[in-house]
């Protein structure tokens, strides 16, 4: 039977920086991956010689002495071909039809709002310097001996939504500022002042593309574990985690083969996780439960739409449109609604100014696509295709408001939803960002890399904080409980 010090479920991108972590600290890893692709959400797809991204299109914070160029620095990612986005304008925010400018730094993005928001400039200034703070300590923010601390910080328990209303006193204004939050759930109730924080910090300190596609994260990643001794299986579904003694033993692959290792993490969801362990002294039905229970955030539709040549120019930005003004609304489902919000993002050409392709996304509920369940990817039926179609079309009018010619533009489209993602990456109910965080139930939605198994840990979005710089940061936590504390000192 083969053995390694640690074996890791999953190649996301949680699964494959542990992987370059725990090599860099020279110990033995294999990394497992149920499908012939790695990189879960990180994988591209190409068709008709175009690259599609999946689950990425842009990052925020990679500038020089900035949080997520320190941790890729560290991975070796720095040198994949980064594109800075328009610093006067990153992100478009199109609220009922009136656009506003995001520009990056924060004393910039502070004067460009204030632009059109005058009487707001000392809270804009306010709004900018809390999520700088908050950026700042991005790694102590969790670094507590005492997680009940972590739960009693106001940074955690209050809500974004109250935050915003504290701050901003213009209705427009703070709608403006949760305008670029497709990227998380704006829900009122249950939004994490520091998820809101955290994320919109990176993004206004700097925001990035990658030419090629987002896959060469991954690929730049597994190239780096190989070479320091790692192994890396695709096909190679884990099957189950047997449990000797309190401790998970072995890892069964594809149903057959067996392997061991001293440790093994999971970038998997924690539920899937669990489902693994069919007998265990340690696991009680209490927190088999209380994972099972935990509700997820809605999934993204997406339509990958390529574009006839030379028609629609490159734009070096995003556009977030929103036809009505109840961005706070996440949480209900759009079942049966019309498509009113939609991110609109540019893969960036190989060459010339004209895009080749874009991706218009928008927030789906597991209840528009639950009545598939259980049907094969390609063979989901006629409905199905015909729903995809319909939403795509609400996609397209909704951008077409906003980009010229674009109806006429169009080559192809290829649309996924989360069915598409339950199925690619075994998230639960296709969700996109994991686990819902709740202000309000942080000790039970807010979880930690450990469980109650001691050799088994936990890493991915579902833990802290979503995206490609919380998905990097938990995994320094994840590994740090097996290499020390010490692991962290260099962020
Ligand atoms: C549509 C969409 C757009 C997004 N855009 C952005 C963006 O622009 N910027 C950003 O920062 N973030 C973005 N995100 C979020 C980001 O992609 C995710 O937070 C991150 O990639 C999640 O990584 P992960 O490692 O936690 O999980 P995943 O990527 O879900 O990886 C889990 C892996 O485990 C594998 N697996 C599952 N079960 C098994 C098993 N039994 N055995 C072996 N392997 C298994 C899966 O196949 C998968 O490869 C987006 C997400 C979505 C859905």
């Amino acid at each position: 039977m083969e053995k390694f010090d640690v074996v890791i479920l999953g190649s996301g991108l949680g699964g494959m920086e542990c992987g370059f972590i725990l090599a860099k600290n020279g110990y033995s890893v294999c990394v497992l991956e149920q499908n012939p692709q790695i990189g879960g959400c990180l994988q591209t797809f190409r068709r008709g010689g175009n690259t599609f991204d999946t689950g990425f299109h842009y990052i925020g914070g990679l500038g020089e002495g900035e949080s997520l160029n320190r941790l890729f620095n560290y991975f070796g990612l720095m040198g994949l071909p980064w594109q800075k986005l328009d610093e006067d304008c990153f992100d478009e925010v199109i609220l009922k039809g009136t656009s506003y400018k995001f520009a990056s730094g924060h004393e910039r993005f502070v004067e460009t709002l204030a632009q059109e928001f005058p009487h707001q400039k000392s809270n804009l200034k306010q709004y900018s310097d809390f999520l700088r703070n908050v950026g700042d300590n991005l790694f102590h923010s969790f670094q507590t001996k005492d997680p009940s601390q972590l739960y009693d910080s106001p940074l955690f328990t209050r809500s974004a939504y109250d935050f915003l209303k504290e701050t901003i006193d213009d209705p427009t204004l703070r709608n403006v500022l949760s305008g670029t939050a497709l990227k998380m759930e704006l829900n009122a109730e249950k939004l994490p002042l520091y998820i809101f924080a955290q994320i919109n910090d990176s993004f206004i300190r700097s925001a990035w593309r990658i030419k090629g596609g987002g896959t060469q994260i991954i690929d730049s990643l597994a190239e780096s574990i190989q070479k320091m001794g790692g192994s890396i299986r695709k096909k190679a579904k884990a099957t189950r985690l047997i449990e000797t003694d309190g401790k998970i033993s072995a890892v069964e692959i594809n149903g057959e083969e067996q392997i061991t290792a001293d440790y093994f993490i999971s970038d998997i969801h924690p539920a899937r996780t669990l489902e693994l362990i069919k007998e265990s002294k340690r696991i009680r039905n209490i927190y088999r439960k209380r994972i099972d229970n935990l509700p997820n955030t809605y999934g993204i539709f997406t339509a990958n739409i390529s574009l006839k040549e030379n028609l629609i120019p490159y734009l070096n930005r995003n556009q977030y449109i929103y036809e009505k003004d109840n961005l706070w609304s996440c949480g209900q489902s759009q079942a049966n609604r019309r498509t009113d919000r939609a991110l609109v993002s540019y893969q960036m050409p190989e060459t010339g100014t004209f895009a080749k392709n874009i991706d218009i996304l928008t927030p789906m509920y597991w209840d528009e696509v639950k009545r598939w369940e259980g049907t094969e990817i390609m063979r989901r039926g006629k409905d199905y295709e015909q729903m995809k179609m319909q939403k795509a079309e609400e996609c397209i009018h909704l951008a077409s408001k906003h980009i010229e010619g674009l109806q006429d533009s169009i080559d192809k489209i290829y649309c996924s939803t989360p069915l598409t993602y339950a199925d690619y990456t075994g998230t639960i109910q296709g969700s996109a960002y994991g686990i819902q965080k709740d202000r309000s139930q942080l000790m039970y939605t807010m979880l930690t890399p450990r469980t109650p198994i001691a050799n088994l840990l936990l890493t991915g979005q579902n833990l802290n904080l979503h995206g490609i710089l919380g998905v990097s940061v938990t995994s320094f936590f994840t590994c740090s409980e097996i290499t020390g504390h010490q692991t962290l000192d260099f962020v």
